[in-house]
């Protein structure tokens, strides 16, 4: 039986203080010298024997550290280290007594009291965004260590800026002004251990957690932005700076190949059409062939296999959901890169992969700077041209599923092969088949295209009839222009009646996300003073879009923003979901909120 609180008898209430009174004395005993106990969280046991990764070939060339300078605790350590939050701090103030090109700004303050660095680099550093309104630098914006056990970008960034500031021949900063966040997950990046992430090869002295300081996984917040993190990096650098291109670093899990460093481009088809082309069709591979030629490191679009058993099957990326930093990007209609770095290779081999992985992308943006600041313009008038005549045509995808893209992809991986009867399958989704050292090109088709099996309209501006400020302070918070009516008006708008709610039974990032069924109606009504009107032409249209209709699949309604409105409280059944879809463009009277 399960003991419940009545059914506990006095010794057994007695047994549980004495071992609570011991727990707590052990809590105060200090661990023996050079031992610390496993952060929170962080796996327990000893470390098991690390994976023997088949070799990566060619390995990426050394980049040459600078004489001078400071240098980061993967170098100072021979790779066997990665930075603290304090060794980061210590770097950035150190650059900053050599070099006048980097300015300290602060992106976020972490949960648990840490201030985010954002390095500012420019020659001359800009003192503030507006400052470039008449220049013709554009802003690249580098972030690493999202996740806090992926720690490679942390040292080629914080690397990268260094020497591209303390060498006046490196070309970028005539053209580009980089910011660079390299601890984004501060909170988790001093929590190291060598169990954190056990299948990656190094750095042996361990690396920090996946999630934030609330237990957030940074990488799934873009769209409810719950974290200091994704809010700071919302209002300080995409609000502040609005960077053309947003490079986010990770490392892989689970798949083998000889390839150091994978990518991807945003992957949402809800975004501006013309941005994700060029990101996947022209950008990443003119950057791959860079990467090859100029830095001798092998790259690859970003994948897993769908069938480690028959790798002839497909190569499979993520999903599409804007809730993923890079694909969020997208839909804001600005460039954006996903860095995976092959997880088997040496912590050595990483950083300086993703080192020259930057190299590329930024030698991309200086050549095509021009062309990059038309991509986003054009971007953004679309949106508003879009928004202020919407025609059938501009529509929101539903149901979107992954289909692979025209052509086959290579990767250069092994021979696979089962484990022994007497070792036993691996356990976990990933692989039950192990690679040999035996090298063995793959050609497949690669499943990156979403497609949308359905679509609904786009409106002229969505109407929102609720008295709280909750859903109009989120649309603000990521940017978006919310207007509230001066005036009641009476408009025929198309409403969405609820049929069927399902809350998930597994909580997920502290939510259980909703799904919906319903119809769409044209209803005649009136909209008091106050309603709350988004308008889509604005350059955020598309995220608003995102954000509001009723059966977005990363929308506000999903992540539990609506929940009191949408289900009757006193009486059965659901609700009409409280934002409406005005089609006909119409003068209303209204006022901006600041
Ligand atoms: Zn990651």
């Amino acid at each position: 039986m399960k003991p419940t609180p009545r059914t506990l008898s006095v010794p057994i209430l007695f047994f549980i203080a004495i071992v609570i009174a011991a727990l707590a004395i052990s809590a105060q005993v200090p661990p023996p010298a050079g031992q610390t106990p496993p952060p929170q969280g962080a796996p327990q046991g000893p470390r098991p024997e690390p994976v023997k990764p088949p070799p990566v070939a060619p390995v990426p060339p050394q980049p040459a550290a600078p004489a001078s300078g400071p240098k980061t605790a993967a170098e100072a350590s021979d790779y066997a280290a990665t930075s603290t939050y304090a060794e980061v701090m210590a770097f950035v103030q150190d650059l900053q007594k050599l070099s006048p090109f980097v300015r300290l700004e602060t992106l976020a303050v972490s949960a648990e009291g840490r201030a985010v660095p954002l390095l500012v680099v420019g020659r001359p550093v800009p003192r503030d965004p507006l400052a470039l309104r008449y220049d013709k630098r554009i802003v690249v914006y580098v972030q690493a260590n999202i996740h806090a056990g992926e720690v490679e970008g942390k040292e080629s960034a914080l690397m990268l800026a260094r020497d591209i500031v303390l060498d006046p021949k490196t070309p970028y900063l005539d053209r580009i002004v980089l910011l660079v966040a390299p601890v984004f997950n501060a909170d988790g990046n001093d929590k190291m251990d060598p169990r954190n992430r056990m299948g990656q090869v190094g750095p042996e002295k361990g690396s920090g957690l996946r999630h934030n300081g609330q237990n957030l996984d940074l990488n799934r917040d873009a769209m409810k932005l719950e974290s200091p993190e994704l809010a700071g990096l919302v209002k300080n650098v995409l609000g502040r700076w609005d960077p053309l291109l947003l490079v986010d670093c990770h490392t892989t899990d689970g798949s083998f190949h000889q390839e150091p460093v994978t990518y991807s481009w945003p992957l949402c088809p809800n975004g501006d059409p013309a941005v994700l082309k060029y990101a996947r069709d022209k950008m990443l591979p003119a950057v791959d062939a860079t990467l090859e030629k100029k830095y001798g490191t092998l790259a690859l679009p970003y994948g897993d296999p769908m069938d480690f058993r028959d790798m002839s099957k497909g190569w499979q990326t993520f999903g599409h959901q804007p809730r993923y930093m890079t694909n969020y990007v997208g839909l804001r209609g600005r460039l954006s890169v996903l860095i995976e770095n092959y997880n088997y290779a040496d912590f050595r081999t990483r950083v300086a992969g993703n080192y020259h992985m930057l190299q590329a992308l930024l030698d991309y943006c200086w050549a095509n700077s021009a062309e990059l600041q038309k991509l986003v313009a054009d971007a953004d008038a679309r949106a508003v041209q879009a928004g202020l005549a919407p025609a059938e045509t501009d529509t929101f995808g539903l149901d979107v599923e992954v289909k692979p893209l025209p052509g086959q992809i290579s990767v250069q991986g092994y021979e696979m092969e089962a484990p022994p009867a007497a070792e036993g399958a691996p356990q976990g989704p990933f692989p039950r088949m192990r690679p040999t050292d035996r090298k063995k090109t793959y050609t497949m088709p690669y499943y990156a295209d979403f497609v949308a099996k359905r679509s609904v309209r786009l409106p002229f501006a969505y109407l929102i009839p609720l008295a709280g400020t909750e859903v109009a302070d989120k649309l603000r918070q990521h940017g978006i222009a919310v207007e509230r009516l001066t005036e009641p008006v009476t408009l025929e708008a198309e409403a969405f009646r609820l049929k069927e709610i399902k809350g998930a039974e597994r909580l997920y990032q502290g939510h259980r996300t909703n799904t919906v069924k319903g119809e769409a109606a044209v209803e005649k009504r009136e909209f008091p003073r106050g309603t709350w009107l988004v308008r889509m032409a604005q350059p955020l249209g598309r995220l608003a879009a995102y954000l509001l209709e009723p059966e977005s699949d990363d929308g506000l309604l999903v992540w539990n923003y609506f929940d009191r409105d949408i289900v009757a409280q006193w009486g059965r059944g659901a609700q009409t979901y409280p934002v409406y879809k005005l089609f006909v463009p119409q003068n209303l009277a209204s006022e901006g909120i600041e």
